[in-house]
């Protein structure tokens, strides 16, 4: 803990670096004089002079977590207008989620995606710390309508999300939508007086639904699996019976993409399913199923959800963290309550820090090697704290003296071979 007052110290010498090299830069501006007009000789232009090299020092700019990497995963469910009734867990308020972003945006939380937390690529601006929404149970018109202008709704939440990104663009805009396409019509048409979505005669919802789907993948929403029917998977007997809730949901969603001509967004559904009620099949063949489960694009199940109510709060541990279990996601019920939680304990969830690498050669500064090199001096020196290294497209993560590349800018990233058990 030595390392905090060590990293500010740094920090101000970076600052005096940077000060002195601006007065450096300064001083090579060429003083501005009138602008000759062009005269129209032959004889060659007088020779720019060339101000003699004195060489800046370079440093790699580095968007570092240290420390206790966790993060806040919130469960949301349904949106009501005002005059509807009071917050509960299953339904919240509008004017509630306006003012719990805001609360979190406050504490300094900005919103990543689900996936970068799963393989280990989130970031977040400097001085921010990640936080994760979620939205169960979809689709419904309150967590996502799209206005025939193309813009979200502000009658649901997402339209909320996307107006306060707007104004908080250093917020972000992520959110997963868990799916159970069985057991619903989707909301197609809202009355303005009434502040309500209606199911209009027909298949209109069905276009409705696919184009919605649609905005919310090519808008960067995930969404994932919730079953096709939302049964307690702990009370279902027959393994066929696990196996049909995730793949009739996932065939069935595939066709509102199919309807509306958007096939090609097949890839972008995620294979991470969310567990109904936060239930695990009552046996180990059963639970089996969930792990072993493959969606219509061959892809194996990335992650799956918990879910926490009332009674419990829990922080998700982080790819690096030794406890993580992608197969075993923790989330919070969004409350009133656990939103002032977070807030409350948002010094357990780490912060974006910048440290500045070097000085270095300029032309070194995209190679691994070399920055490898600079962390560690930066880590040896006890100028920059251990961690999770985000520089020049390359992910790197320093723990025990010990570096690994965890991904770099081509986009590979080193997933290492998972080999834990999964929750009970
Ligand atoms: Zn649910």
């Amino acid at each position: 803990m030595i390392r905090k007052p060590l990293l500010i110290t740094f920090l101000s010498v970076v600052a005096a670096v940077l000060l002195s090299g601006c007065t450096v830069v300064e001083s090579f501006q060429p003083t501005v004089t009138e602008t000759p007009s062009p005269t129209f000789t032959s004889s060659p232009p007088p020779p720019t002079p060339t101000p003699t090299a004195t060489k800046i020092p370079y440093y790699a700019k580095a968007t570092v977590f240290s420390g206790d990497l966790q993060v806040p995963i919130l469960i949301y469910h349904r949106f009501i207008p005002d005059f509807d009734g009071e917050t509960t867990s299953m339904k919240m308020q509008y004017s509630e989620f306006k003012r719990e972003l805001q609360a979190l945006y406050d504490a300094g939380f900005s919103l990543i995606s689900l996936k970068s937390w799963i393989d280990g690529t989130f970031i977040v601006p400097e001085g921010r710390k990640p936080l994760i929404i979620t939205m169960d149970d979809a689709w419904f018109a309150d967590q996502i309508f799209i206005n025939e202008d193309g813009t979200p709704s502000e009658y649901s939440a997402i339209g909320i999300m996307w107006r306060f990104a707007n104004e908080h663009p250093d917020f972000g805009f992520h959110a997963a939508l868990f799916a159970i396409m069985g057991d619903k019509f989707y909301g197609d048409v809202f009355l303005e007086s009434y502040q309500r979505f209606i199911v209009s005669e027909g298949t209109a919802w069905k276009d409705k639904l696919g184009n919605t789907m649609v905005w919310a993948l090519e808008n960067g929403i995930e969404v994932g699996n919730h079953t096709f029917l939302h049964p307690r998977l702990s009370e279902i007997k027959n393994n066929s019976d696990i196996q049909y809730q995730l793949s009739q949901n996932d065939i069935y969603a595939r066709t509102f993409l199919e309807r509306v001509g958007r096939s090609d967004l097949f890839e972008k559904m995620d294979n991470i399913i969310a567990l109904p009620e936060g239930r695990w099949p009552a046996t180990q063949s059963g639970r089996d199923v969930i792990l072993n489960y493959i969606n219509p694009e061959g892809k194996p199940v990335m992650a799956v959800m918990e879910a926490y109510n009332m009674d419990a709060v829990q922080f998700t541990p982080s790819y690096f963290s030794s406890d993580f279990n992608p197969y075993a996601i923790p989330r919070i019920t969004a409350s009133p309550f656990f939103v002032n939680y977070i807030v409350e304990n948002r010094d357990l969830i780490p912060t974006a820090l910048t440290c500045e690498l070097g000085p270095m050669d300029e032309e070194k500064s995209k190679d691994q090697t070399s920055l490898s090199i600079v962390i560690k001096n930066a880590i040896e020196t006890g100028l920059c704290p251990e961690g999770v290294y985000h520089v020049n497209g390359f992910i790197f993560y320093v723990e025990n003296e010990n570096l690994t590349v965890h991904a770099t800018p081509t986009g590979e990233i080193a997933i290492s071979e998972n080999t834990q058990t999964p929750a009970p």
